[in-house]
């Protein structure tokens, strides 16, 4: 393979771009993970994850990817027979639904069009209807990767309180922390699930749990059989900082210098930058001519924006000659919407120039590809971001 010019643009919904201060911080030297300098780590790693994820209660951090973390959030509270109400936002809240039905859990599905977050309405009628409390958990993601739809998960705990439902408030936050508000405290969340390779800016390869209180307690009697998953084998040792088994210790210098990024940016300046980004890739998409997947007002992802390609269309194609012509990479549609739609990802450590390069991409692609299209959307961009200054910066 012949050498290619300049930066590949990675611009799908994660893995996202790890900024150069976050790789020279991995690329330190291994050291003993039952050592006095870990203990040192350990403890920074945890303490800056519990920032991020706005919560005073524990996280625990597993060496996998966001899958594993979803697997032990559910083996960790609960049984075989179980009883779970799950929302259909998309592509992975349908493979959630698929990984607890292998694990023997009965999953209800409310059933969605791929285009926009959970209704909390809908989700208080279903509990109003369970008298009996057969319903353990509400399972919902906060963010759905596969189509750019953002689920209001405070007001799904509002739900399930005026519902008077006893069961856990379980979310998939896997793209949407550190790129979106989360609130896991203030939000009653039971237990999140994260990744690293999204929001946080790090190379896919570890993931966490967010537990409260009461789900902690649950899992001490309760939960599926289960070894590696184990919260409580975690919380006891993460105590002195250190891990059950041999931790990703590279990835979690990684942890501590990405966290103090963003704190030093700051968490709400990060998700109105990521706000005035999405605003800016949907009004681009529609100065195309195009049109946005997520179609309900307020639910719009400030991750990633998904575009619905023209009838006829290949968004496959339009993603090949992306890559091949401008060394860009954009994200495929999943199952339902595979080849319809693709997607364009806005997260992590991107600034107004990376956004204009990325839209650049796409009208380009859009033209070699032969996708019928209004021309401009680049530009309409720009005047988006030029009148809606960046936060943090002086006009
Ligand atoms: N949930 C969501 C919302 C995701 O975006 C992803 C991955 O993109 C996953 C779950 C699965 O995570 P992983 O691929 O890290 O196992």
């Amino acid at each position: 393979m012949s050498h290619v010019s300049g930066r590949h643009f990675l611009q799908i919904p994660g893995p996202s771009p790890v900024p150069d201060r976050v790789l020279r911080a991995m690329s330190a030297q291994v050291i003993d993970h039952r050592g006095p300098e870990f203990a040192e780590l350990g403890l920074k790693a945890l303490s800056a994850v519990k920032t991020i994820f706005k919560t005073e209660q524990h996280v625990v951090i597993y060496p996998a990817s966001g899958t594993g973390a979803w697997e032990a959030a559910l083996a960790n509270v609960l049984q075989e027979g179980d009883r779970v109400l799950m929302y259909e936002t998309g592509h992975f809240a349908t493979l959630w639904k698929k990984m607890a039905e292998k694990l023997g859990v009965d999953a209800e599905f409310i059933g969605g069009d791929w285009r926009s977050g959970a209704d909390a309405n809908q989700i208080e009628q279903r509990l109003r209807g369970d008298a009996q409390h057969q319903i353990k958990a509400v399972c919902v993601v906060h963010n759905e990767t596969s189509t750019g739809s953002v689920s209001p998960i405070a007001d799904v705990r509002r739900a399930m309180d005026a519902a008077g439902h006893p069961a856990l408030l379980m979310v998939d936050t896997i793209s949407g922390l550190g790129s979106i508000d989360f609130r896991f405290d203030e939000w009653g969340v039971d237990v999140a699930v994260s990744g690293s390779q999204k929001g946080l800016m790090l190379p896919p390869g570890i993931s966490f749990n967010a537990v409260g209180h009461k789900a902690l307690e649950m899992s001490r009697t309760g939960g599926m059989r289960r070894s590696y998953w184990d919260w409580q084998d975690m919380v006891d040792i993460n105590a002195k900082g250190y891990f059950p088994y041999t931790p990703a210790t590279n990835m979690l210098y990684g942890l501590v210098d990405a966290v103090d990024m963003m704190l030093e940016e700051g968490l709400d300046t990060i998700f109105a930058r990521h706000q005035r980004h999405a605003a800016a890739t949907r009004a681009a998409v529609r100065a195309w001519d195009l049109e946005v997947l997520c179609n309900h007002q307020g639910h719009e992802s400030g991750v990633l924006t998904a575009v619905l390609m023209p009838a006829g269309q290949s968004a496959d194609h339009l993603r090949a000659e992306a890559l091949k012509h401008y060394n860009i990479s954009l994200g495929s549609g999943l199952s339902k919407v595979a080849d319809k739609v693709f997607r364009i990802g806005h997260l992590g450590d991107i600034n107004d120039l990376t956004l204009i390069g990325a839209l650049a991409g796409v009208e380009l692609a859009l033209e070699k590809a032969g996708v019928a299209h209004s021309k401009g959307g680049v530009g309409v961009a720009m005047q988006h971001l030029a009148d809606n200054v960046a936060p943090g910066i002086a006009a």
